[in-house]
C-alpha cells in the first residue's frame, strides 16, 4: 500500500463521512458514492494491508470468506438477497482504490452494469 491512507481507511477513521450499514471489527460496509445500481454497497476490509482480492485471498482467505459472508447477509437486509459481487483488480479492470474492496450491486441491473 501507499504510506497515505486510502480513501477507504479515512472512512473508517470518520475523516470522511460516508453512508456506513455496517461495520464490526474487521469489515465496514457504506454506499458508493456513485451507485451503479438500485443497491450499491462497499464491502471494504478495515485492514489496508490488501490492495485487491488475489492479495486478500492469498494473505487472509478467511477474511475473504467472511467479507463473502457479509455481502450476502448486507444483500438480504437491503434488497431481495440475490446479488453481484464484482472486485475490480487492477487499474485496466477499472479499480480505482487500490484498498480491497467488493461492489455489492442488487436489485434490476442495467444491462451491462460491471461497476
Ligand atoms: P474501484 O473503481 O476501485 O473498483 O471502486 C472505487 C469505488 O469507490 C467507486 O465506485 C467510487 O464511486 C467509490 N468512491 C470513491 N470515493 C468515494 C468516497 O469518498 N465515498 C464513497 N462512499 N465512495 C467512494
Amino acid at each position: 500500500m501507499s504510506d497515505s491512507p486510502s480513501i477507504f481507511s479515512r472512512i473508517v477513521a470518520r475523516e470522511i463521512p460516508a453512508d456506513i450499514v455496517f461495520e464490526n471489527d474487521e469489515i465496514i460496509a457504506f454506499r458508493d458514492i456513485a451507485p451503479q445500481a438500485p443497491l450499491h454497497l462497499l464491502v471494504v476490509p478495515k485492514t489496508d494491508a490488501y490492495a485487491d482480492v488475489t492479495e486478500l485471498a492469498a494473505g487472509d482467505p478467511q477474511l475473504l470468506a467472511r467479507l463473502v459472508a457479509t455481502a450476502k447477509q448486507l444483500a438480504e437486509q437491503h434488497s431481495q438477497g440475490e446479488f453481484r459481487l464484482v472486485f475490480n483488480t487492477g487499474a485496466s479492470a477499472g479499480q480505482t482504490i487500490f484498498h480491497v474492496h467488493a461492489h455489492l450491486l442488487g436489485g434490476t441491473l442495467a444491462e451491462g452494469t460491471l461497476a
